[in-house]
């Protein structure tokens, strides 16, 4: 079968420190920090637990100068590239272009006046730093509430494209736009006119998406609808959770829509009375041991040999249940062994390891 493609959007290209972002680049994922950032110990620690699981871009937040002076040692101490999250003071963004900051989440209409733009460019150009314009349906400028009547997402392109004006009046060209709502219909269609209107890379999320489950499906959906149309260069999935799950969400959605594989992928079966082994058991036990591999590699688990042959063959590694106890390992699409059903969580771990292993060293050859 043909493989069915996406036809991404095109845009200009930004990079955020070493990871670029837009004209076909690899859509990147991102996450952000919940610990204090003046606590460099554990803002250090928050990001390394999100390097371990892929993470391409960390944000934290600078809200005060603690902030901004903690941030040059974070920097120091991580390997991914860090935006510097500013609200209102452009002070915090200078000082945060200065620390080492790779991009500045800012909005131009928030600081003040025209010279405090001036100011954060200067510093962005100086310091190589590119910006994200970060509109958020909830806290739109008051003329354009009173010009819509309400947030909306025509008023929300308005608000980026106005503040995409104020850069380009610098002549700065290097940032990204988000328009994001809790709304998960008004985000999209906000995104969709704004990737009509322009062309620079664009950062998606669902804002206040909620809780793990809530927060997945409402991301799976925004995100992953506008990533099928071909729009979107990096994104953030917000998760009232533990942030190594935004990121483990985000390359899920990647994953399903064929735009970027990482890791582990498990096809499995939701069971029936056919069931000859504890899929759902296996696969927990999986999930959790293979967490740490992060070359792409397909695993199929499910219950008996109806749809399990099948998948299997398509796998990397397989198995399904045989009955009598017993389970039937595939590798490489090949029927390798009988095993015993207790046995499958051990030779699945073992062979996936060894299959990564050899798939990264033919990766760095
Ligand atoms: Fe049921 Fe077998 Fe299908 Fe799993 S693969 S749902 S056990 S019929």
């Amino acid at each position: 079968m043909e493989a069915i493609e996406i036809k991404r959007r095109r845009s200009r290209r930004i990079y955020v420190g070493k990871v670029p972002v837009g004209d076909g680049a690899p859509i990147s994922v991102q996450s952000m920090t919940n610990t204090p950032t003046s606590d460099v110990a554990a803002t250090v620690a928050q990001i390394r637990a999100m390097e371990a699981v892929g993470v391409d871009i960390a944000r934290v937040s600078c809200p005060d100068e603690e902030s901004t002076a903690a941030l040059k040692e974070i920097v120091k101490q991580v390997s991914v590239p860090i935006v510097a999250d500013i609200h209102f003071h452009y002070k915090r963004g200078i000082e945060a272009a200065e620390a080492g900051a790779a991009c500045l989440r800012i909005n131009p209409g928030n600081i003040g006046s025209a010279e405090r733009v001036r100011e954060v460019v200067r510093a962005a150009k100086d310091y190589n730093c590119s910006i994200r314009i970060g509109v958020n349906g909830g806290s739109l400028e008051k003329a354009l509430l009173e010009k819509y009547g309400e947030p909306c997402p025509e008023a929300m392109v308005e608000s980026a494209l106005n503040q995409a004006k104020m850069l380009e009046d610098e002549d700065f060209f290097n940032f990204k736009i988000s328009v994001k709502s809790s709304d998960t219909l008004m985000m999209m269609k906000a995104y969709r006119l704004l990737a009509a209107a322009c062309d620079y890379p664009l950062h998606l999320g669902v804002t206040e998406a909620g809780g793990l489950r809530a927060g997945t499906v409402k991301s799976a959906l925004g995100i992953g609808t506008l990533l099928s149309e071909g729009i979107g260069d990096t994104l953030r999935v917000s998760l009232t959770a533990d942030v190594t799950e935004e990121v483990k969400v985000g390359f899920e959605i990647l994953r399903a829509l064929g735009l970027r594989y990482r890791g582990v992928r498990i096809v499995s079966c939701p069971t029936c009375a056919r069931k000859g082994i504890d899929v759902e058991k296996i696969v927990r036990s999986l999930e959790e041991r293979l967490e740490h591999i992060s070359v792409p590699l397909k695993l199929s688990v499910l219950g008996c040999v109806v749809n399990g042959i099948g998948e299997a063959r398509e796998a990397d590694i397989g198995v399904c249940g045989g009955g009598n106890g017993k389970a039937l390992l595939f590798l490489h699409g090949e029927q390798k062994e009988q095993i015993n059903a207790d046995e499958v969580v051990e030779k699945m771990v073992a062979l996936a390891e060894k299959a990564a292993a050899e798939r990264q060293a033919e990766e760095t050859k």
